[in-house]
């Protein structure tokens, strides 16, 4: 692509592009950064070998809460100036993973020179990496102070907050990519597909209006979009453009620099986002080419007036049309369960805690995993009275048999001081004297056997997992300590 091209062949020219991104991603991919749950101490060392590359300026801006140091890392020589920011919410990293590998893309050589040209003589890049190092840490939203960076980009009393205002207004960028994660429950419209990229250009008042900088990342917006369904059709979807006074995408929007907000959702299959980090190197780049370019005027606000709203209907696990006695009331019910993330006390693990989320008619949700229980029975695990003596007497072949039986929970005499990782439990596991209850209720944990007609277990829910009794034990499958 390039400027003599009529704007009729942008679309097909950036389509192009975004391929040749999107399959030489590995290439240029930090190969430290593995799954989601890397710190600042990780990134540090990536940070000084930049440092050490001529492409590169690299300083410390700032420091958070606790004293971490918050990276600017910028390239390129061009009049229009970009900046890039990550990780605000320190459980949201997906982002961080893909700007070391567009910072490894800028600085390599080889058939892809004529793009990274391109982008870094137009183009001035400020990056700013895990924005909220304190978060990071933890793996929780916040920071230290406990403070929701997103709402505080009109009080400025978090340092990291300080420093993200400070340097737009020092920098006054044209663009500036806001890149964060949603939740994995999230559909692409009214649709059973997952919004596992989402954009918006955040409004700048509460009527929503359109002036020319939201304009500008709109276009950008679309552009991204039509790259992006080559890889993952009817998966993009918008934020909520609900104003939010004290958001910094809002208020960067209304200082006069054309936000793009990203997203990274959920994919099947994909649960440490490794994919979602190659889309997100290539939606990046690509917007990054068209901004070079001037090219996103090629893309029309339809383009992004299309691009459906998340609608929440995604849940991990649906049982449809299973039947439920309680109280001599029989009912035909569907249920939703979700299997949240728990961390592990490090933090650099985590295992899965379910919980029922919706309970009736789910015609209209959906779930990554259905299973269709018509003609089943839904009973509540029981609990084997008769304890063992230690974690180590249960084995996953007792656990197996024990779960067709239709016990979904086992007492333990020696629970040992330090519990163990519940993604080794075969069963649930509980004290010799807690009360346990597995009864279906709104926010309580899945643990069910689905009997057949004659009344033999046929599937066992344990801790949201179902297990085929008739098949093989799922990979993915554990119970936890009550
Ligand atoms: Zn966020």
């Amino acid at each position: 692509m390039n400027t003599t091209s009529s704007n009729s062949n942008i679309p097909a020219a950036i389509q192009e592009l975004g391929q040749q991104l999107y399959h030489s991603h590995h290439k240029y991919k930090e190969s430290a950064l593995r799954h989601r749950r890397f710190r600042h101490r990780d990134i540090v060392p990536l940070i000084e070998q930049l440092q050490e590359q001529s492409a590169f300026e690299v300083q410390v801006a700032g420091h958070s809460v606790q004293g971490r140091s918050i990276y600017l890392i910028k390239a390129g020589t061009g009049k229009t100036k970009v900046m890039l920011w990550s990780q605000m919410h320190g459980d949201e990293p997906t982002a961080t993973m893909a700007l070391f590998d567009l910072l490894h893309f800028l600085n390599q050589t080889d058939e892809l020179d004529a793009i990274r040209k391109h982008i870094l003589e137009h183009l001035t890049l400020y990056i700013v990496p895990m924005l909220n190092p304190d978060g990071a840490e933890m793996y929780t939203r916040r920071n230290a102070l406990g403070i929701d960076m997103n709402r505080d980009a009109l009080r400025l009393q978090s340092p990291e907050s300080e420093l993200l205002k400070q340097l737009r207004d020092q920098f006054e960028p044209a663009f500036g990519f806001n890149l964060h994660d949603q939740s994995r429950y999230y559909t692409a419209g009214y649709t059973a597909r997952p919004a596992t990229i989402s954009f918006l250009a955040p409004a700048y008042d509460h009527a929503r209006n359109i002036n020319t900088v939201r304009e500008r990342a709109m276009r950008t917006i679309a552009g991204m979009d039509h790259v992006l369904q080559q890889f993952i059709p009817g998966q993009v979807a918008k934020f909520n453009d609900e104003h939010e006074p004290r958001a910094f995408g809002d208020n960067i929007q209304k200082w006069g620099t054309s936000v793009i907000l990203v997203e990274s959702g959920g994919q099947h299959g994909d649960p440490e986002k490794q994919h979602i980090r190659q889309l997100n190197f290539t939606a990046i780049l690509s917007g990054l080419y068209l901004i070079a370019e001037d090219a996103y005027k090629a893309f029309e606000l339809e383009g992004y007036d299309r691009i459906p709203e998340n609608q929440r209907h995604l849940y991990d696990l649906v049982l449809r049309h299973v039947r439920y006695i309680e109280n001599g009331r029989d009912t035909m019910l569907d249920i939703g369960i979700n299997r949240l993330e728990v961390d592990a006390p490090n933090h650099l693990g985590f295992y899965h805690s379910s919980a029922v989320e919706e309970i009736g008619d789910m015609s209209v949700f959906h779930g990554y995993e259905e299973l269709d229980a018509s003609g089943l029975t839904l009973v509540p695990g029981k609990v084997y009275e008769q304890p063992i003596d230690s974690l180590d007497d249960l084995t996953s072949e007792l656990g197996a048999e024990l779960l067709s039986q239709g016990f979904t929970t086992i007492r333990v005499k020696h629970l040992p001081g330090v519990l163990p990782d519940p993604t080794s439990l075969p069963l649930n596991v509980t004290g010799i004297a807690s009360i346990v209850n597995h009864q279906l209720a709104l926010d309580e944990p899945a643990n069910f056997i689905l009997k057949d007609a004659q009344d033999q277990a046929r599937y066992a829910v344990l801790n949201g997992f179902v297990y085929d009794l008739q098949g093989d034990r799922p990979e993915l499958f554990h119970g936890i300590l009550h």
